[in-house]
């Protein structure tokens, strides 16, 4: 069972991640939680370059750094888990990639799409859970937070409402596959939405 989470910085994607891995460990479930970009050395790697890199990558390049993390990750890591019968909850994935690559940098958002699945092998998770945050919202919930510089997180506001139309969008051409939930409900009725639809699953 392999679940992804998506949704905006500071939409609280990391803490419901959390949530969930705690009530899988809970039912006796191995659980593998992993996150985008990194969560193999070589992803830690790319990761550092995307986010941390002071300076300009041509969104082409940008793309491609992203798709060999997630080939990689795809293939050590999220299959083999998979094939091993565990859980995978998993922090941003080929959504992320449609969205910020293609809307936010305005690059081809089905060329994007199809880069993500040359490079996944096809794979796509089983739940995708999209936090929906007003852009406003998050900027606030990131600032209150202090965290240390991101590269993405100084983009301008109309790039993030972009990034969340995307978003959006692709959750709404795959209804089967997204639970979309208002990332201003508290902890705890998220965490339930998540639960009950995911429970049947299990
Ligand atoms: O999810 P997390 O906060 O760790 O993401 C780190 C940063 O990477 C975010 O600022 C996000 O905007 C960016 N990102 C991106 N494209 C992706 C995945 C993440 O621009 N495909
Ligand atoms: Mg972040």
């Amino acid at each position: 069972l392999w679940i992804t989470f998506e949704g905006g910085d500071g939409s609280g994607k990391t803490t419901q991640a959390r949530l969930l891995q705690e009530w899988f460990e809970g039912t006796g479930r191995t659980v593998v939680r992993t996150r985008e970009p990194g969560g193999t050395e070589v992803g830690d790697l790319i990761r550092d370059i995307v986010l941390h890199h002071r300076g300009d990558i041509a969104p082409r390049a940008e793309a491609l750094l992203y798709a060999a993390d997630r080939a990689h990750h795809v293939a050590t890591h999220v299959r083999p888990a998979l094939e091993r019968g565990e859980v995978v909850i998993q922090d941003r994935y080929l959504d992320s990639s449609v969205a910020y690559q293609g809307a936010g940098r305005v690059l081809d958002a089905g060329e994007i799409r199809d880069l993500s699945l040359w490079a996944a092998d096809g794979a796509l998770p089983d739940v995708t859970v999209l936090l929906d945050l007003d852009p406003a919202a998050a900027r606030a919930r990131l600032d209150a937070a202090d965290k240390p510089f991101d590269r993405l997180e100084a983009e301008k506001a109309d790039f993030h409402t972009r990034v969340r139309d995307a978003f959006l969008e692709l959750a709404a051409a795959e209804p089967q596959r997204f639970l979309v939930l208002d990332a201003t409900l508290s902890i705890d009725e998220l965490s339930s939405a998540i639960r009950d639809r995911i429970a049947p699953l299990v």
